[in-house]
């Protein structure tokens, strides 16, 4: 014996891994009888165990692809892998099965899985068995002939089963026909359709279970198989007394059930032995027993591999050559693996990271912040000096010579003081921080989100959050340094000349910018009204009507009763209100004025600001202050800017810019594993392609050569025995 059966059994199995397909051209042993024949009980006097599905609903409405694998009992107790034990193979996370109640418990959930309404399904389930006592063999068990429709039973489900069937008793599978000893073989399904595809009988297998049920001198005659010939015979067998009572089921559990080979073997032998071996015994040329059967199934799968052998064999040659040219015009021979990919993509992202940190240098980070900070001078600005309407006059104090700077209105040096304060004052460690923070934040997003992270969700996942991890836990700490450092400007300001005279000329520039924003918008509303004359005429006639708003509210503060019952009536124009244009413009013309009333005021006070900046007075240095909190708000603004830069560089970039990159290796290059990292790769369609046809080339290639070798081996042992 060549042992074909056992080494085609392993290179069916990685064909299964590329390809069904090709898989089942090799044969196998297809398992089919109606409900209730002993089916079960054949194939697990087989395998030696209890551990098929069982149930009085029909529990078998998958496939179950057998792969029996003998292992050598001496091997196996000299290492530490068990003797006995299955194998889901598409199920890897349950790893060897000692369990035989655990693979049936499996066995009967994957079955129950399939939904109700499909009632049996086509998709198969691999269970693999290693074991000394079982010999090497594949056997594929079906679902159950329905021979009588019923109600939870229907006929469409009848033909549902009979289809999924035919489409495994094709060729070159070899069919195990069981039949029960007292049923008229006549009425087998399982003969009937072994019949349709194989008229000859040269490829069945009969089993007649349940010969004890029978007359011996009957049982007989039914092996002989005289009524309905089957060129590879029949095999008369007792596997399993009746259920002795419903107690036993009840109690099943998880127990594990003893071996069943022994309790078959002695059964059969009180059967065929004894008393009856003048019907059974060896010169009478009938095949009995289980121990037979096993050794029959091994001969003919044997034979029928050996006849498939060159049909695989030209095949799997076909398709090798087929991935090989695919390989080499879609990728050119180039090997991947799923660790390369990943550690281009690490190397991809560092790299990406380290481009897009060229963005924080200190001077980068200084504009940003003094962008900001110049905001906020702005709006301190507005709230206390534009909105004030003694400002104007400050322009003129300016230019006042005879005044002293101690002379000066102490208003203004406590209103400069307030707007310092306001600005020292408003958060600075915090809000520019937060401004640097965002902006890794956004850095990082942008490249957790690119290409190909859209293909690695979860991956991309965690870089967000392991960076945003980095980025809060250096927030506040970086806050608060920097808000410790620019204490000191939150008591006094020193600047020197110099400074002084780059705020004063930044000031200038940024009172330009504001200059132009509002007259922009002032053209804006021009532009709507339709011409200079139109909008100085609105402007005009909003002012009057606010003129006369002030004094009527305070006509009304001091008019008391008077004013309730002088409430206004809708439509009814009140004395003194501005009549005479109050119909020439739209309400939303109203709104549009009024806010160009304030623009032009707005533009009036800036224009003053800018001109006083520009004055003589305020060139003259930081001892003016008072007269230019423009000027000097700003160099404070600078000073912040520059302080703060500093040490969110050392608290804040340096560390996230030393941190991020070993936090890249250790949560993602080293915290996967290599199931993870497979699967990270093939999440990648592309990627995904290329490994999954490298693979089944590869694969091709190892089934191709084992194949080969076996057929050279064939070649040498038909040439011994012709010779010999
Ligand atoms: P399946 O539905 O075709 O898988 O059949 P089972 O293997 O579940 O057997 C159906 C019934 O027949 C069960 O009650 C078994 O105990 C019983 N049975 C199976 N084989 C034999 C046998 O050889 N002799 C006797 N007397 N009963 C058997």
């Amino acid at each position: 014996l060549l042992q074909l059966t056992r080494k085609l059994i392993e290179i069916r199995s990685v064909l299964l891994s590329v390809d069904q397909s090709e898989a089942l051209q090799l044969p196998s042993i297809v398992v089919i009888g109606s409900q209730s024949s002993g089916k079960s009980s054949v194939l697990e006097a087989i395998v030696g165990h209890e551990f098929l599905p069982k149930g009085d609903n029909m529990v078998t409405r998958r496939p179950i692809e057998l792969t029996l694998i003998n292992t050598p009992s001496n091997a196996a107790s000299s290492s530490s892998t068990p003797s006995e034990y299955g194998v889901f193979p598409n199920m890897p996370g349950m790893g060897k099965i000692t369990s035989f109640a655990t693979i049936q418990k499996t066995l009967t959930d994957l079955n129950l899985s399939v939904p109700p309404e499909l009632a049996v399904s086509d998709d198969p389930i691999h269970l693999q068995i290693h074991s000394p006592h079982v010999p090497d063999l594949t056997l594929i068990d079906l679902p159950g002939y329905i021979q009588i429709s019923s109600m939870d039973q229907p006929e469409e489900l009848k033909d549902k089963i009979n289809g999924l069937c035919d489409k495994y008793i094709r060729e070159p599978n070899i069919i195990l026909a069981v039949c029960a000893a007292d049923v008229d073989l006549a009425n087998s399904p399982a003969l009937r359709a072994s019949r349709r595809v194989d008229p000859l009988g040269t490829r069945t297998i009969g089993v007649v279970t349940k010969m004890d049920l029978v007359k011996p001198e009957q049982g007989a005659t039914i092996v002989r198989g005289e009524r309905y010939p089957l060129h590879l015979g029949y095999v008369g067998v007792v596997c399993k007394a009746p259920p002795t009572s419903g107690v036993f089921r009840s109690i099943r559990g998880d127990k594990e059930k003893p071996n069943v080979t022994g309790a078959v073997l002695r059964r059969e032998e009180e059967f065929f032995g004894g008393e009856n071996s003048k019907y059974f015994g060896r010169d009478k040329k009938v095949m009995v027993g289980t121990d037979t059967l096993r050794r029959r199934l091994m001969d003919v799968l044997e034979t029928s591999m050996a006849s498939s052998l060159n049909g695989i064999t030209n095949a799997v040659q076909i398709e090798l050559e087929e991935a090989s040219y695919q390989f080499k015009v879609q990728y050119n021979d180039r090997r991947i693996t799923s660790e390369s990919y990943m550690a281009e993509t690490i190397d991809a992202l560092k790299a990406r990271f380290k481009e897009y940190t060229a963005q924080f240098t200190k001077p980068a980070v200084r504009s940003k912040l003094k962008g900001m900070l110049d905001d906020k001078v702005m709006d301190i600005l507005e709230k206390l000096y534009w909105d004030d309407p003694r400002t104007l006059e400050l322009a003129k104090l300016g230019e006042d010579r005879k005044l002293t700077p101690e002379e000066l209105d102490t208003y203004w040096k406590y209103k400069l003081e307030t707007a310092s304060s306001l600005l020292t004052k408003s958060g600075v460690g915090r809000d520019s921080t937060g401004l640097v923070a965002e902006g890794l934040r956004q850095l990082i997003d942008s490249i957790a989100t690119g290409e190909p992270f859209t293909f690695h969700p979860s991956v991309s996942e965690r870089i967000t959050e392991f960076s945003h991890a980095i980025l809060r836990e250096r927030m506040g700490l970086t806050a608060d340094q920097v808000e410790n450092c620019i204490k000191p400007y939150k008591y006094e300001v020193e600047m020197d000349d110099r400074e002084w005279e780059v705020g004063r000329d930044r000031a200038e520039e940024k009172f330009g910018e504001e200059i132009k924003r509002c007259d922009n918008k002032l053209n804006e509303i021009r532009g709507k009204l339709g011409g200079a004359r139109k909008l100085n005429g609105l402007i005009k006639h909003v002012a009057e009507l606010e003129k006369w708003e002030v004094e009527r509210r305070k006509r009304r503060l001091s008019g008391g009763l008077n004013a309730t019952s002088n409430s206004e009536d809708e439509g009814q124009v009140e004395e003194g209100a501005p009549v005479l244009d109050a119909y020439k413009y739209s309400p939303a013309q109203i709104i549009d004025g009024r806010h160009a009333l304030l623009l032009s005021n707005r533009l009036n006070l800036l224009k003053v600001r800018q001109q006083a900046l520009k004055s003589r007075r305020c060139k003259t240095g930081p001892d003016q202050s008072a007269f230019c909190p423009e000027a000097f708000l700003t160099v404070v603004a600078d000073k912040l800017a520059y302080t703060s830069t500093m040490f969110i560089n050392i608290e804040l970039l340096e560390q996230f810019f030393y941190q991020f990159p070993r936090e890249i290796d250790s949560r993602i290059l080293y915290d996967l594993n290599r199931d993870e990292i497979g699967k990270f790769a093939r999440e990648n369609p592309k990627i995904k392609q290329h490994l999954d046809l490298q693979e089944r080339k590869d694969k091709l290639e190892q089934v191709m050569r084992s194949l080969q070798g076996l057929v050279n081996l064939q070649k040498d042992s038909k040439g011994s025995l012709a010779t010999g």
